[in-house]
């Protein structure tokens, strides 16, 4: 295996008879231009978050978006920044803002990337006068435990039904938060507040009452930052077709639509057969299969992101799919790279043995 560090990819063309084109450069020699060629491509360049996307979320909350006036931000930007550059940010609009009212930042989202920041936001802009923060969610909270006697001892409701897998009888195992955003989000419901940090922290489910998305108007029109914590899509911006024009692949809630091997639509609802991808932004829908085998939670509507299951279940899927699209597509190539087992052809996926198929154990990690 070759691993090529260092470079960064230009251009992904898909090509008119099959197979693709990759050009890159050196890091290091933006000049340095280098190209590839390759059968199948597993795309996973990470997530993409744009502020444009903020407008978009609150009118999926029947809410109206923030008004020009008001600055926007992605999780990622605020996530990035250093504390000094973060409390330059802030800290001169909340003290134009002192004697007008209430500093307040608002956050939409309700999962991890969405705690993530309110940790950051109310522990470092503490002093320097933020007041408020208030999270504007779609569904409720949902944290993970390990067993449905640990949610309980915590005095978290379970519904037996939907928030267990089936198989690690885990509670919320794929939607619920873990970590420092469980901690953060616990102490929240518990007490309005980040562990060890001043300003309140109001959680307000937009879609649960008429009251509550009043409220959510209110702190959206009376925010001096409204911040994307809502997740991320996928960032295909490198992929081109043969003429050199992005490809449009068709998008759902949370990521690429793609079938059971990661292999994406595109907007004509045609495969782009021998593509893959299945990382941050694209993920896997947990299908019938996946619950039958693996579980997740009934209630879990939305993506798995997880390096655990990018390892396992999903890893091992994009793999056959890999293997199938190179023994399937008639790709132009030389007859040596295909050949891989001592038959001189790769077996077809009914012939498969247990170890080629995807790793659907349940490891006590995920
Ligand atoms: C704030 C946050 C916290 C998270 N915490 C967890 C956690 O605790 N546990 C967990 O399992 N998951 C966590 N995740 C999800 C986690 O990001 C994914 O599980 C995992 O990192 C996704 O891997 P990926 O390869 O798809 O994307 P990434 O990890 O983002 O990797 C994408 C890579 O592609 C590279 N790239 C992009 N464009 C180009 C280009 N043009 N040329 C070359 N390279 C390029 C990027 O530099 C990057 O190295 C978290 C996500 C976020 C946003």
């Amino acid at each position: 295996m070759t691993v090529l560090r260092g470079r960064e990819i230009d251009r992904i063309r898909r090509l008119q008879g099959g197979g693709f084109e990759i050009d890159y450069h050196e890091v290091s020699d933006p000049t340095a231009f280098s190209r590839v060629s390759s059968d199948t491509v597993v795309m996973n360049l990470g997530g993409l978050q744009h502020v444009g996307e903020i407008d978009e979320l609150c009118r999926g909350l029947r809410l109206s978006p923030p008004a020009a006036s008001v600055k926007t931000y992605v999780s990622d930007d605020v996530l990035s920044l250093t504390t000094p550059r973060l409390v330059d940010e802030f800290a001169r609009d909340f003290s134009k803002n002192g004697t007008r009212g209430t500093n307040r930042i608002t956050v939409v989202g309700g999962s991890h990337s969405a705690f993530t920041v309110v940790d950051r936001l109310a522990m470092e802009l503490d002093g320097v006068g933020l007041d408020e923060i208030a999270v504007i969610h779609r569904s409720p909270i949902r944290l993970f435990f390990e067993t449905i006697e640990e949610a309980r001892a915590n005095g978290y409701e379970v519904d037996e039904a939907n928030d267990v897998c089936p198989v690690t009888k885990r509670v919320n195992r794929a939607g619920g938060l873990r970590y420092r955003a469980f901690d953060i989000a616990r102490s929240i419901m518990a007490n309005g507040h980040v562990p060890g940090a001043k300003p309140r922290v109001e959680l307000i489910e937009a879609d649960s009452s008429e009251a509550a998305r009043a409220r959510a108007r209110e702190c959206l029109s009376q925010s001096v930052a409204v911040i994307h914590g809502a997740g991320y899509g996928p960032n295909m911006s490198v992929l081109v077709d043969h003429c050199g024009t992005p490809i449009p692949l068709q998008l759902g809630q949370g990521g690429l639509v793609s079938d059971r091997f990661g292999c994406p639509f595109d907007a004509d609802g045609e495969l782009v057969q021998g593509l893959f991808s299945f990382g941050l932004g694209s993920g896997f829908c947990p299908d019938e299969q996946i619950r039958r085998e693996t579980g997740f939670e009934p209630a879990f509507r939305g993506r798995i992101y997880g390096v655990w299951a990018f390892h396992h279940d999903f890893g091992g899927r994009v793999l056959n799919g890999v293997l199938d699209a190179l023994a399937t597509v008639a790709f132009a190539r030389e007859p040596a790279i295909a050949l891989d087992d001592e038959r001189g052809v790769i077996p077809d996926a009914s012939e498969r043995t247990a170890c080629d198929q995807p790793n659907l154990e349940v490891s006590p990690q995920s």
